[in-house]
C-alpha cells in the first residue's frame, strides 16, 4: 500500500521527524496499514488570523494554529506555544507527540497542540492579553473541557491560560475552569502543576539511575533551557543532591564544575524571569558547549532538534533526559544509542506536565481539590510505572527506550481505533 505524501503545508523538518519516528515504530510493531495511514496525519488542523490592536493604534495580524492529532481515547490535550518560528508543521508534530505521550502515561486523552507565530517578549502586557483573547475566540468552537483542553508551552504561562479561561467562560456564560490547565490557583489551577514537568524529569531520571546503579549524590547534571521545565528540573535535581554544573537559556549559559548555587541562581534570575546572560554566578558557557559537557545527566529543556548528527558524537552524558519535545533528531538518536547513552525519550521524560494537567482537569470537573503531597505521590506512581513499562518493553523488543515508548503509546491508540471502528 502506498502511504500518502505529507500535505505540503505541514511539510517541515519537525513534522518529518515526528512522522519518521512514527514510521519506524509502526514498522517494528507491524501496525495495521490502514491505521498507519490514519495515524500519520492529524484529525483536524485549524489556521486562524489573529488581528490585534497594538498600543500605538495600528492593527497587526498574527497567524495562529490549533492541531488536533487524535481524540479516539478522550478529549485532546496539548500546550499553546508563542514563538516567532511557530508553523503548522511544528504544531502538527507536537500534537502527534502529545497523542503518544498521553497514551503512554495511560491518560484518557488524545493529543493536540496550538501556537501563535509571535515573539511575546516584544508585546506589552495589554497587547499580549488582546492577542490571547482573540486567538482564544478564533479557536473557541473547537476547545472545551470535553473537547480539547489547552495548556502552557514555550512562551505562554498561567496568566495566558487565565485569559483563555476567561474568554471561553464569557462566551459560554459561566465559569469553565476545565477548559485549560496550568491556570492560577485562584481560578481552579492545581497545586504542583507549575513544577510538574521538571519534577517528572527528575523522577524518571532517578529511576534510570537506579537501573544503571548510579548514585544521584555523585551525579553531575547539565540543563539546556532555564524556563518552566529547565528551572524546576534544576531546583529539584539540586534538592535531591545531584550537582547541577551547567544551565543555559537563549542568552547563553553558566558553568561551575563544582556545582552551581541553584537557589541563589533562581533568586537572581527572579524565578527564570531575568536572562542568565545578565547574571554572574558561574563561568560563561555557550549552548553548544553545554551539550558536549562530560556529565552524568544531560537535560535538553529548550527547543526541538538541538542534538543532531552534527553534534551527537560529541555528547558526553550517561543519561539523556529529554525535557524538551523532539530535542534529538533520528540520526542523532542512533549515534547516541551506539555510544551507549541511556535515553529517556521526551514522551516519557516530560510527561509530568500533562499528568498533573490531567489531575488539574479532574479536580476542576469534580470541584474537589487535592493536597500537594497527593499530587506528587500520584505523579510519581504514574510516571515511574510508565518508565518501568517502557524499560520492560524495550528489553523484550530489544529496542531502545524511544522506540519502546512510541510503540507502547501507539499500541494503546491503535487499540482504541480498532475498538471504535471507522466512522461512518
Ligand atoms: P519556557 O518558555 O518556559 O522556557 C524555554 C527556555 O528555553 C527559556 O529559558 C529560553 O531562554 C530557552 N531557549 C529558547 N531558545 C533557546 C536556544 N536557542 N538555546 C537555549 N535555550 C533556549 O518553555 P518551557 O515550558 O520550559 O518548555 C521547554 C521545552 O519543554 C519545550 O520543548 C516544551 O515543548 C517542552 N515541554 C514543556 C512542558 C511544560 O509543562 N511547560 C511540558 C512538556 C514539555
Amino acid at each position: 500500500m502506498t502511504l500518502p505524501a505529507l500535505p505540503h503545508e505541514m511539510d517541515n523538518h519537525t513534522f518529518r521527524l515526528a512522522v519518521a519516528q512514527f514510521d519506524r515504530a509502526a514498522e517494528l510493531m507491524n501496525l495495521d496499514p490502514n491505521l498507519r495511514q490514519r495515524l500519520k496525519l492529524p484529525d483536524r488542523s485549524l489556521v486562524v488570523s489573529v488581528p490585534v490592536r497594538m498600543d500605538d493604534g495600528h492593527v497587526e495580524v498574527f497567524t495562529g494554529y490549533r492541531v488536533i492529532h487524535d481524540s479516539s481515547r478522550g478529549p485532546s490535550k496539548g500546550g499553546i506555544r508563542y514563538h516567532p518560528e511557530v508553523n503548522l508543521g511544528e504544531v502538527a508534530a507536537l500534537a502527534m507527540w502529545m497523542t503518544w505521550k498521553c497514551a503512554l502515561a495511560g491518560l484518557p486523552y488524545g493529543g493536540a497542540k496550538g501556537g501563535v507565530r509571535v515573539d511575546p517578549q516584544k508585546l506589552s502586557r495589554g497587547e499580549l492579553q488582546r492577542l490571547t483573547r482573540r486567538y482564544a475566540a478564533e479557536i473557541f468552537p473547537f476547545i472545551g473541557p470535553d473537547k480539547d483542553v489547552p495548556a502552557p508551552d514555550v512562551g505562554t504561562d498561567a496568566q495566558v491560560m487565565a485569559w483563555i479561561m476567561d474568554t471561553y467562560s464569557m462566551q459560554v456564560g459561566f465559569a469553565s475552569p476545565g477548559v485549560v490547565t496550568g491556570k492560577p490557583l485562584s481560578i481552579g489551577g492545581s497545586l504542583g502543576r507549575e513544577e510538574a514537568t521538571g519534577r517528572g524529569v527528575v523522577y524518571v531520571t532517578l529511576e534510570a539511575m537506579k537501573h544503571l546503579h548510579l548514585d544521584p549524590k555523585k551525579a553531575t547534571v547539565a540543563i539546556q533551557g532555564f524556563g518552566n521545565v529547565g528551572s524546576h528540573t534544576a531546583r529539584i535535581m539540586h534538592e535531591v543532591g545531584a550537582k547541577v554544573v551547567a544551565v543555559s537559556d537563549h542568552t547563553g549559559g553558566l558553568y561551575n564544575k563544582n556545582g552551581l548555587d541553584i537557589p541563589k541562581l533562581l533568586a537572581a534570575s527572579n524565578d527564570h524571569g531575568r536572562p542568565l546572560g545578565d547574571i554572574k554566578l558561574g563561568d560563561r558557557i555557550t549552548n553548544e558547549n553545554l551539550l558536549q559537557l562530560d556529565c552524568t545527566v544531560l537535560v535538553p529543556a529548550a527547543l526541538s532538534e538541538q542534538i543532531t548528527e552534527k553534534n551527537a558524537a560529541k555528547v558526553n552524558c550517561r543519561i539523556l533526559a529529554e525535557g524538551a519535545n523532539g530535542p534529538t533528531t533520528l540520526e542523532a538518536d542512533q549515534i547516541l544509542h551506539d555510544k551507549g547513552v541511556f535515553i529517556i525519550p521526551d514522551i516519557l521524560a516530560n510527561s509530568g506536565g500533562v499528568i498533573v494537567s490531567y489531575f488539574e482537569w479532574v479536580q476542576d470537573v469534580q470541584r474537589f481539590f487535592w493536597k500537594e503531597q497527593d499530587i506528587r505521590d500520584r505523579l510519581h506512581e504514574i510516571i515511574t510505572s510508565a518508565f518501568h513499562r517502557t524499560l520492560e518493553f524495550s528489553n523484550k523488543q530489544k529496542s531502545g527506550m524511544r522506540m519502546a515508548a512510541l510503540m507502547s503509546g501507539i499500541d494503546q491508540v491503535a487499540k482504541a481505533h480498532l475498538a471504535r471502528g471507522l466512522y461512518p
